[in-house]
């Protein structure tokens, strides 16, 4: 591990099109990387650096039991932890399964339903662990993720209003 605070980034359940607003910022990028350490980014890479981490942008909604137990695995490791987009801060349009029978649902789409592990609902992030800053958007907003990182490796409250919402 590097001297370098370190980044991650975590998928839940989500189309990863939030990962994909950090991949686009391009000349930006280059920056971030040379300012922090990679320690987990999914739609670059399947390496995973040990914790502890900085700063964890979490992609996605909580789904099944697994996502549950991982979402505070997470939490316990990163000293900030930052949700971003719809999915991970109102459950995303996965969510339009909690407004029906999972159970039926199942068993209408799947011939070994007993062999799924699935949660009842599609929930966000804030619902499962303490989130220190929320970032809004389907996807998120490039300039906005900029301003979030680089705020919060310089120990700053991000400037990003109205549509994100801090939850200290
Ligand atoms: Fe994809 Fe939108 Fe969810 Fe981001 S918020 S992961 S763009 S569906």
């Amino acid at each position: 591990m590097t001297d370098k605070p370190t980044l991650a980034v975590w998928k839940f359940a989500s189309c990863d099109g939030c990962q994909l607003t950090l991949l686009d910022c391009e000349d930006e990028l280059r920056a971030v990387t040379e300012a922090v350490t990679i320690a987990s980014f999914p739609e670059a890479s399947r390496a995973v650096l040990d914790g502890p981490y900085d700063l964890s942008l979490v992609e996605g909604s909580i789904t099944t039991p697994a996502d549950r137990a991982r979402i505070q695995a997470v939490r316990q490791q990163s000293r900030t932890l930052v949700a971003i987009g719809a999915c991970a801060t109102a459950g995303g349009i996965q969510a339009l399964r909690n407004f029906a029978d999972v159970q039926a649902l199942l068993e209408t789409v799947y011939a070994r339903p007993e062999d799924i592990s699935t949660l009842a609902t599609s929930t966000p992030i804030a619902d499962h662990v303490t989130v220190d800053f929320e970032l809004r958007g389907c996807p998120i907003s490039k300039t906005q993720l900029l301003e979030v990182i680089t705020a919060v490796l310089a120990g700053r409250k991000p400037n990003v209003w109205p549509s994100s919402v801090c939850l200290e």
